[in-house]
């Protein structure tokens, strides 16, 4: 890793602790602050949240369940946010992925699973912009 690298995880788990405290201290004044991926969230709701605190909760999520979702942290957090990245979609009301979530929902019968599909061909299409990119 280099030093611009180290600058940036840095940042980021300075960022990732911040919005951790500050779901914590919202728990406490009773806030009910929870994620889960087989119910659509709230539109509202969901984006009243920075963009940390809503990687803290899909981390959350993922972590009590204890299912695998990556190999190391950064495969974790890259998993999170692809999770984000779907859900503001959701939430902003982007047709297209509203209904192609609806459809994989409806044939994989998991939102969950719809979701990393949808993240899979978000991801897909990252690698090719970067490819393009490249050369
Ligand atoms: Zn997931």
């Amino acid at each position: 890793m280099n030093k611009k690298e180290k600058e940036l995880h840095h940042l980021l788990d300075e960022g990732l602790s911040f919005a951790k405290k500050k779901i914590e201290t919202e728990r406490k004044l009773g806030e009910k602050l929870e994620y889960n991926p087989s119910k659509e969230p709230d539109p509202g709701w969901w984006l009243s949240f920075e963009e940390f605190e809503r990687l803290v909760l899909v981390t959350e999520y993922h972590d009590k369940t204890g299912e695998e979702y990556g190999q190391d942290e950064g495969g974790r957090r890259l998993h999170a946010t692809f999770h984000c990245i779907v859900e503001n979609q959701i939430s902003e009301g982007i047709e297209e992925t509203k209904r192609l979530l609806t459809k994989k929902s409806q044939e994989f019968g998991n939102r969950h699973e719809a979701i990393h599909y949808l993240a899979r061909d978000i991801s897909g299409d990252m690698f090719l912009t970067m490819q393009q990119m490249e050369t």
